[in-house]
Order: structure tokens, then C-alpha cells, then sequence
């Protein structure tokens, strides 16, 4: 341990306490089938990619068909192995001592994992503990105070689910110099379904503002986590600096192929997402119907494919759950900011009634 670079001791492999189960709404993935259409078009990719090549560096065919997906130039694209190495190529990049990042936490907490990682400074400024609403003035002074390098806003958030108000990235955009990092990994549940999040996310806004940069994933609405393709739309200067520094084949030949087949033919994802948006609305009332009763419980409203909810003793009521129904929900109790809070990835209809029912079950006998 004690050889290791300093920053990196007392890191561990990541741990998503995961449990085969029955049903697992614990990662926010996409549970739902895939159009056969779809599974179509990304088998024959797979099928007809050859192994013996090295991948494009650059993925430049995913490139094209991301820019064309925004209506923004290529260069404006970069390519990841899921959002997840993009974020620590950023922070690689533009961290290291004295260049903090400021963070509105509760949020995806590998955004401070890695930042510390690549000695980054993380300066947090805590959203409302109750409405998890950011508090705008202190987080633009928290990013002048300390003049930060990067900001980074997540729309909606994970895990409280809400979209950020454009207001505040103008507003930081304006009143700051730090590069602004808006990660929209849940963003196709935000707004219409057939628009797959177009009409919420601030793509549209890179090509005016050269210090934002907006993250997007493959691993959500496209049901495709497995397959580990994230990118990112910003300043042309940004996409060759972290380009420049990035894992030369990071993205092999099969995403590369198959992810140009799955944004090339994202309408036929419509449906999905829009009944995991029903689903959504569904699952969040009944929830909030059902532990209407317990004092402290509360539903939080989400536009993103994923629900969180305070239920006194969440800790137990998610070994419960996973013990007793073979559920496997994500418990949060642990993080700051989030006592006795779960978060319950939004799944088929039978499977949020498999989760209702048993939640329901559990809840009624600890009243
Ligand atoms: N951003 C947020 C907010 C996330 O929740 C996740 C995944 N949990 C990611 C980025 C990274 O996703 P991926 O690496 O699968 O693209």
C-alpha cells in the first residue's frame, strides 16, 4: 500500500454489492427488452466485425453519427469507454493540486472518487437537505472562492433524480471562469420520449460556450451498460487535449460498431423509454401512496429513470427485500446527505409490482 502514489491509498475495486437476485433494480440500468429491430441491426454489427484489427483510435464512424444525432461538428464529439473514463480523463486532465472541482452533492459520488484520484481538490456545495434544490449563489461563490478548474452539475441527478435549471449553468457560465461539466447520463427520461432527451439536454449550447462541456451514455436509455460507450460533446480544444491523453484503444472494435448501429437506429428505442417514463409516474405514486402512512418516509419526484425514496431503517428494508423477495435495491443510507434513503432503478411493469408489492409487505409490518 504504502508504494502506491499517495493520492491513490486507500482506494478499493469498486463494489456494487450486487446479489444475484430475482430482480435487480439497483444500478439504473435498462431492464425492458430490446426492440427485435433494434437487437437486430447491433447482432449483425457484432457479427460482422472483424477481431484481428486494432479499433480507431478516435472512433471516428461513432463520432459522425453522434455529431449528426446533436447536429454538431465531429470535432465537437469524444469517445469513452462508458461516461465513467471520460469523467477521469477530465479530471486527469484538468485537475491536479490547486485546480478544485466543485461537486453539488448528494450526486454520483465517482466524480469526487476520481477527482481524488487525479488530486484534484473537491469542494462540495451541499444541495437543500430536504428538496435537494441547489443553492445558487453559494455555489457560484463556492467555484470563485476557491477558482475552481471544473464545475460539474448532473441533469437530472443521480440519485435525487431532478433536472438542473439552465438558469444555473448560464449563470456559472457567466460568473465564472471554470469549465462547466454538465453530465446528462439520464437526460433521454427527462422530456418527451420520442424526442430522447434533445428538448432538456444543453447540447445546443457548446458551439456558443466554449466551457461547456455535456456528457452523455450509451448505458442508459440505450439499455447498452454492458457495452461501455460514453461521450462527450464540448469545445473542440477540450475534445483534442483529452484525446490526446486518453487510452488509445479504449473503444473496441465491437462497441464502436455495435453503438454506430444503436445511435443510427435510436427511434426504435422510443417505446422503451417511454413506458419506463410511464412507469416512472406509476411507481412514484404508488410508492408514495403506500408509505403515505409512515412518519419520515418521503418519494422524491424523478425525470430520470430511477426513484428515491426515505423509508426509516432503509438499511433493512433493503437486506429485506433482497433476503426475503430476491429484490435488490440501492441503499444509500450511508451517504451524507441521504440518511435512510433507497434508490429504485424504475423496471418493467412486472417487476415494479414485484417491488411495490413487497415494499408494501415489509412496510405494513413495521407500522
Ligand atoms: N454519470 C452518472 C450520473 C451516472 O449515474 C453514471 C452511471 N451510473 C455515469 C455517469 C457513467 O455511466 P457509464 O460509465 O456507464 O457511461
Amino acid at each position: 500500500m504504502s508504494r502506491a502514489r499517495k493520492a491513490l491509498q486507500g482506494f478499493e475495486p469498486y463494489d456494487p454489492a450486487f446479489t444475484p437476485c430475482r430482480v435487480n433494480l439497483s444500478a439504473n440500468e435498462n431492464t425492458h427488452d430490446v426492440p427485435m429491430p433494434f437487437f437486430n441491426a447491433l447482432r449483425e454489427a457484432m457479427a460482422s466485425t472483424p477481431l484481428n484489427r486494432y479499433p480507431d483510435p478516435m472512433a471516428d464512424d461513432l463520432r459522425r453519427q453522434i455529431a449528426e444525432r446533436h447536429g454538431v461538428e465531429v470535432e465537437n464529439v469524444l469517445v469513452g469507454n462508458g461516461g465513467d473514463e471520460i469523467l477521469f480523463n477530465l479530471f486527469f486532465t484538468f485537475g491536479g493540486p490547486g485546480h478544485a472541482l466543485v461537486t453539488c452533492p448528494p450526486d454520483f459520488s465517482e466524480y469526487a472518487n476520481f477527482a481524488k484520484m487525479c488530486e484534484m481538490p473537491v469542494v462540495s456545495a451541499w444541495r437543500d437537505p430536504e428538496t435537494f434544490a441547489i443553492d445558487v449563489d453559494a455555489l457560484v461563490a463556492a467555484v470563485n472562492d476557491v477558482q475552481a478548474a471544473m464545475v460539474v452539475l448532473t441533469s437530472p441527478n443521480n440519485p435525487t433524480g431532478d433536472l438542473v435549471d439552465p438558469a444555473i449553468v448560464r449563470r456559472l457560465l457567466d460568473e465564472t471562469d471554470a469549465l462547466v461539466l454538465l453530465d446528462e447520463a439520464y437526460v433521454e427520461f427527462a422530456g418527451v420520449p420520442e424526442l430522447l432527451g434533445e428538448d432538456k439536454s444543453l447540447v445546443g449550447w457548446v458551439a456558443e460556450n466554449p466551457r461547456l462541456m455535456v456528457l452523455r451514455t450509451l448505458s442508459k436509455a440505450f439499455g447498452l451498460a454492458g457495452l461501455r460507450v460514453g461521450y462527450l460533446v464540448a469545445d473542440p480544444a477540450v475534445v483534442d487535449m483529452v484525446g490526446a491523453i486518453r487510452q488509445l484503444y479504449s473503444e473496441d472494435v465491437i462497441a464502436q460498431s455495435v453503438a454506430v448501429q444503436a445511435v443510427g437506429h435510436r427511434e426504435l428505442m422510443v417505446p422503451v423509454v417511454a413506458d419506463i417514463v410511464d412507469q416512472r409516474e406509476r411507481l412514484a405514486e404508488r410508492l408514495a401512496e403506500r408509505l403515505a402512512a409512515l412518519p419520515g418516509a418521503r418519494v422524491w419526484p424523478s425525470s430520470a429513470n430511477f426513484v428515491l425514496l426515505r423509508v426509516p431503517g432503509a438499511a433493512t428494508v433493503r437486506a429485506r427485500l433482497r433476503d426475503e423477495h430476491s429484490i435488490l435495491v440501492r441503499d444509500f443510507s450511508a451517504a451524507p446527505g441521504l440518511a435512510d434513503c433507497l434508490r429504485i432503478t424504475v423496471g418493467t411493469a412486472e417487476e415494479n409490482d414485484l417491488l411495490v408489492d413487497a415494499l408494501t409487505s415489509l412496510v405494513k409490518e413495521t407500522a
